[in-house]
């Protein structure tokens, strides 16, 4: 099911969608590999089908996902398939009315897959110039538990790419595998180098997570959600000003939250903690923007000008742009 088209909607929530998509809104928290659609993954390797694609979409909790999400990246294997990825995004930012996007390139993947990262940037960066309406930064990542010497490589490429669009680092994967504390050198040449700081870290570990993320410098925690068990953390993050990048149906999806209602977005908003609304990955979530900010309002309860809020939230904690 995709949300896009407006298709299958009650009235009310349709109103919801068209005051969402007329909000200024930024998406900060997706993955270019995780919006990767079946049908787009088709135009790549016409010889799959459909049914192949979308049964290879199909996965059980977190490890399920992860592979899920590395078969995905392995059929991007060229600069042409992931500038088509693009161009697709791109077009379902257009549709959304989202102006500024920060696109996290899962650059530590493209090394493990042992293809050179810079044509894959350029490739990407010069779709992304076709949609001059649309402001787009690049966000490198590198896999936590493949250790600090990849991370190394995809932080020195992201420090040689700013001139096309790349604005931050960040690390994902594995958090118990992968502990922060590794990388805190590279965070500090990264920021000295005029990158932003992001760090998946919340997500499944616990609070102690999030305070290693912050103690090498995070400006922004992906995902975060799981700060709520430690009011020490909360105070933290709302008199730093640091947000959490949430994305509701992701941690459904992953089983890194048992149900949407026990979703933990409404008493993070509650306490003060500044929240972005992000999709992670939308096909694989079966999600957009739109959607988000719409079951912000039908499950937790956000009234139109904390939706409103949300928007400007997600335009306010961008990371600077070069240019
Ligand atoms: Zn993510």
């Amino acid at each position: 099911m995709t949300y896009y088209s407006g298709e299958h909607l009650s009235d009310r929530e349709t109103s919801t969608q068209e005051f969402v998509r007329s909000l200024a809104k930024a998406e900060l928290h997706i993955h270019l590999e995780g919006s990767v659609q079946p049908e787009t993954l088709r135009e790549i390797h016409p010889s799959l089908t459909l049914d192949e694609i979308r049964a290879n979409f199909h996965y059980n909790g977190f490890a399920g996902f992860l592979k899920t999400y590395v078969w995905v990246t392995k059929q991007l294997h060229s600069p042409e398939a992931y500038a088509l990825a693009t161009r697709r995004l791109l077009e379902s930012f257009e549709r959304q009315n989202v102006s500024y996007a920060e696109v996290t390139l899962s650059a530590g993947v493209i090394l493990w897959k042992q293809e050179k990262l810079e044509p894959v940037i350029e490739a990407i960066a010069s779709e992304a110039r076709n949609f001059p309406h649309i402001r787009v930064g690049w966000i490198l990542d590198a896999i936590r538990q493949f250790g600090a010497e990849q991370a190394a490589r995809v932080f020195a490429v992201a420090r040689e790419c700013r001139m096309l669009g790349v604005v931050a680092i960040g690390i994902g994967g594995d958090e118990e595998r992968g502990p922060a504390s590794w990388f805190e050198l590279l965070y500090e040449q990264a920021r000295a180098a005029g990158l932003g700081l992001t760090c998946h870290a919340g997500e499944v570990a616990g609070p102690a997570s999030v305070w290693d993320a912050l103690r090498i410098g995070a400006q922004r925690i992906g995902h975060g959600i799981r700060s709520l068990e430690d009011p020490n953390l909360l105070s933290f993050l709302r008199d730093r000003d640091i947000p959490l990048e949430v994305c509701p149906s992701s941690n459904v999806c992953t089983g890194a939250v048992p149900s949407l209602r026990e979703h933990p977005i409404r008493k993070l908003w509650d306490a003060g903690v500044p929240v972005v609304l992000g999709t992670d990955d939308p096909a694989l979530f079966h999600t957009d923007l739109l959607h988000e900010y719409t079951l912000a309002a039908d499950i937790f309860g956000f009234s139109r000008e904390e939706l409103k809020q949300l928007a400007a939230n997600s335009l306010l904690y961008r990371f600077p742009q070069r240019q």
